[in-house]
């Protein structure tokens, strides 16, 4: 089979590997994107039926399209984002190869050598758009023979597709308090394990959250706070967009857990540690509303006070008496589902280009080894970069790095 020669090649055709082929285009540099399944393979089948986006749309989209019939403040099913990013494609004519995977990847004399499922091809430069979430992980726990089906986060399709009985959710993130309360919702019996986390308010004083993460600067942050970096954000915008309340949830039925700490002859135990999660999840959504009122006094802003939003609900029985032991046959769970989170695979890459954990070694995308990128990594130049209306930008810095160097070698 003959070898095909590329100026660059992105892989990965989501949000990441589009958004950098945009920015390519508009500097015409010539480049192919492979895809190993359709665009936007991950919003179509590594999320849930019901999910929708985190953001409204007049925020989670390119600046280069719209969701031109919806509210701007209403949020995208996944659906609609997955044909906002196909259309989006068309209009930039996006060049993709969809159904080729890029199996490996190592350099060569002249650039990079890049063994696909349809044949080999040889790139000056490589840009890995491979996404951000890419291996589900999970603790080991529970063990797989243990008398309960166990799925990860990224199987979870909906309420129908689980064994009747009770569930137990471990990850109190945006997944979890999402798949958590959805099942409550179809009549499950909900357990839901709250480890430590981060819970904003959806809205404050008329402006959603993610108004407030850009005026704050929040977006922006290029680093994470030291101690923050694992701590999970529990967002929603799933009924139009309401708080995370873990008490709300519990006066609804729903009965919270510590961290899920071990398991032993069909009982799981759990830490002693909800009611402090509980209320670290208060303090940090405390701390966006004095953010949020010391920037109305500084900009003189006319916003709406909004007093209420510091009441909490009194602490339910489930946070005053936590229950550390749990016998998942006596309370007839049947499922457990572990939304706790994805790490980074770059196992066929053959290139030194990572640490010891296996995370790429970059600057803003730009990877020690000339002519090799990232782009979609969270935190890659900072908090927005692994998100819609973040990676976008991202591109533009990575794209301009490559006309540049193709610049130089012309
Ligand atoms: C449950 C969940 C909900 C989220 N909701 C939001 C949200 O509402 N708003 C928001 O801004 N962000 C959200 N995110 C974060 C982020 O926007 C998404 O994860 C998004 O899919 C990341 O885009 P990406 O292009 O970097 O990666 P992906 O969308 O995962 O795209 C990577 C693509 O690369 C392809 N690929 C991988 N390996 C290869 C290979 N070797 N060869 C060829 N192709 C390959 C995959 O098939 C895939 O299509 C969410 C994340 C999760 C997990």
């Amino acid at each position: 089979m003959s070898v095909e020669h590329v100026d660059t090649l992105i892989i990965g055709c989501g949000q990441a590997g589009l958004a950098t082929s945009e920015h390519l285009n508009r500097r015409g540099v010539p480049h192919l994107i492979l895809e190993r399944n359709r665009i936007a393979e991950s919003w179509r089948t590594a999320r849930w039926d019901s999910l929708v986006a985190n953001g409204p749309v007049w925020h989670d989209r390119f600046p280069s399209m719209g969701f031109d019939e919806m509210d701007p403040d209403a949020f995208a099913p996944r659906d609609r984002v997955v044909e906002y990013f196909v259309a989006l494609a068309g209009q930039i004519n996006a060049p993709v190869r969809c159904g080729v995977e890029a199996t490996s990847l190592e350099k060569a004399a002249d650039g990079f050598r890049v063994q696909t499922s349809d044949g080999e091809i040889i790139a000056r430069n490589v840009v890995a758009a491979t996404g951000a979430f890419q291996k589900p992980v999970f603790p080991a726990i529970v063990p797989t023979d243990a008398p309960v089906t166990q799925i990860h986060s990224h199987r979870y399709r909906n309420p129908q597709q689980l064994p009747e009985g009770a569930v137990l959710v471990i990850g109190a993130g945006s997944s979890g308090a999402q798949i958590a309360e959805e099942l409550m919702e179809a009549g499950r019996k909900v357990y839901l394990s709250v480890g430590p986390h981060d819970r904003p308010p959806r809205r404050y004083r008329g402006k959603d959250f993610v108004w407030w993460l850009g005026a704050l600067g929040i977006w922006d942050t290029t680093t994470p706070a030291p101690g923050t970096e694992h701590v999970t954000i529990a967002v929603s915008g799933a009924h139009g967009g309401r708080t995370v309340d873990f008490r709300k949830f519990a006066a609804r039925g729903m009965t919270l857990l510590g961290r899920a700490e071990g398991y032993a002859d069909g009982r799981i135990t759990f830490a002693s540690d909800l009611k402090n999660n509980i209320e670290m999840g208060d303090a940090n959504y405390l701390s966006l509303l004095d953010r949020a009122d010391a920037y109305v006094a500084e900009n003189g802003l006319d916003l709406p006070e909004e007093p209420d939003a510091r009441n909490f609900d009194p602490d339910p029985a489930c946070v005053v008496n936590p229950i550390l032991n749990l016998d998942l046959s006596e309370e007839g769970i049947t499922t457990i589902i572990w939304a706790t989170g994805y790490v980074q695979d770059f196992g066929w890459m053959k290139l030194d280009a990572f640490d010891e954990k296996g995370r790429p070694v970059h600057q803003r995308g730009v990877s020690e080894i000339p002519g090799l990128y990232f782009i979609g990594l969270p935190w890659l130049s900072r908090r927005a970069s692994s998100f819609i209306w973040g990676v976008w930008h991202d591109a533009d810095y990575v794209a301009e790095h490559i006309a540049g160097r193709l610049a130089k070698v012309a």
